[in-house]
């Protein structure tokens, strides 16, 4: 079925869903609440998106094709099970889906919109040409001279491919980091042409995301935007809502607005900005799927992000977005201890905390660094020092001191 014909059926049940961490995990949750079932390809059982149904549930009521997310070969068995298929995470082998594709396997968010926006600098290209604000950017080698460009310390480093929560993100501040940076791959010299780009440092005031949903007959749900928090590449919390002058207001609005109507995207996509103090904005990135600053939305709006993606995704009206509550705070728990650790005395000072809710994704090794849940908080005001505040009670309960 391709993707016009799906938008005609009224009927998908099943959604498959390429991915099986956290995000898979609570789009299965919402997929319940829908009467839909998704099924996941995914390496191991271990994965959230499985394992913590395999807790709750008989083994054989949960459908999962296990592979590793970039194998199109078990990409078809899926399909073969699924009316649509969905991502959770960017690691695909797109050339490989685009065969499935030509044979009438509908993707949704499709792979044309993928493909815009995979390669983090084919996407600023992309932006740029809507006449969106993104940094200065351009590729980089090692031979690149900066000057030459145009950019001065400090610029930025990014993968362009398959960078998550800040790895393959490099804030370089003077020339001898540079040097240093480059000294790194010295033994992979080859395979450096296309491997990263580089970008002006945009001296923020603050970090906002929007989540923004449109389905396939063109309608288009945008959630309230969102301030993040990042400290070393990594999102710490998001907070809601966010007080912004009515043209900042528009101007997200219309970026969000533009860019889903101009993909025609279809499924939910995460657009993280950044604030000047002046009052500009620029687009960071565009994820295209559910994203970590959205999880608030669970708790905290009368749709959620996971809900909101496979109602786009099956073709459904879209629901409101709108947050349900005078302000709302969440913060990523991340793991801080080597050792296998489930955190349990933590995760019980969290949960009590009035009005709180902790997700826990059940991950099977507890790495530093690693997110391992999140909680949210609904909070009786919009303040933001009252947020900022509850952001930093929680993070005083969660990582030792
Ligand atoms: P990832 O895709 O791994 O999340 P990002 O490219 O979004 O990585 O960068 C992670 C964080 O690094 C951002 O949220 C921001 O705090 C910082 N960052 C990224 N690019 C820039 C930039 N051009 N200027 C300033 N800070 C940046």
């Amino acid at each position: 079925m391709n993707s016009a014909q799906a938008s005609m059926a009224i009927n998908i049940r099943q959604v498959g869903v390429i991915g099986g961490g956290q995000l898979a995990w609570m789009m299965r949750e919402a997929a319940q609440q829908l009467g839909l079932e998704v099924v996941v390809q995914t390496p191991h059982t271990t994965d959230p998106a499985l394992s913590n149904h395999l807790q709750s549930e008989s083994a054989l009521a949960v459908k999962a094709v296990l592979a590793p997310v970039d194998d199109a070969v078990a990409t078809a068995r899926l399909a073969a099970q699924c009316q649509v298929i969905t991502f959770e995470n960017e690691f695909v082998d797109l050339d490989a889906l685009r065969a499935l594709e030509t044979k009438g396997v509908c993707f949704r968010p499709g792979l044309s919109v993928l493909a815009a926006l995979l390669d983090k600098y084919e996407q600023r290209y992309f932006l740029r040409s809507l006449g969106i604000p993104v940094p200065a950017f351009s590729v980089i080698t090692p031979q690149t001279d900066l000057s030459d460009l145009g950019f001065s310390f400090p610029v930025v480093i990014k993968s362009r491919r398959h960078g998550y929560d800040g790895q393959g993100t490099f804030v370089i501040h003077d020339a001898a980091e540079l040097s240093q940076f480059w000294q790194g791959f010295a033994h992979e010299p080859t395979h450096l042409d296309q491997r990263f780009m580089v970008e002006a440092f945009v001296p923020f005031e603050r970090e906002l995301a929007v989540m923004a949903a449109r389905s396939p007959t063109g309608e288009i749900a945008l959630y309230p935007a969102v301030e993040t928090y990042q400290e070393q590449q990594v999102c710490r919390w998001a907070i809601a809502p966010v007080t912004l002058s009515p043209t900042t207001q528009a101007q997200i609005q219309n970026i969000a607005t533009q860019l889903l109507e101009k993909l025609e995207a279809i499924g939910i996509f995460g657009i993280e900005l950044f604030l000047t103090p002046d009052g500009q904005v620029f687009v960071n990135e565009i994820a295209p799927r559910t994203h970590n600053s959205g999880h608030l939305t669970i708790d905290a709006c009368n749709t959620s992000q996971f809900e909101q993606h496979l109602r786009a995704v099956c073709g459904l009206p879209l629901g409101d977005p709108a947050l349900h509550t005078a302000g709302a705070v969440m913060v990523n728990l991340l793991g801080f201890e080597t050792a296998v650790s489930d955190y349990v005395e933590q995760r019980q000072r969290l949960a009590a905390v009035p009005n709180a809710t902790v997700h826990w994704y059940g991950k099977a090794d507890a790495k530093p660094g690693r997110k391992l849940g999140h909680v949210t908080v609904l909070l009786d005001n919009s303040k933001r020092e009252t947020a900022v505040a509850m952001a930093q009670h929680i993070e005083s309960l969660w990582y030792p001191i």
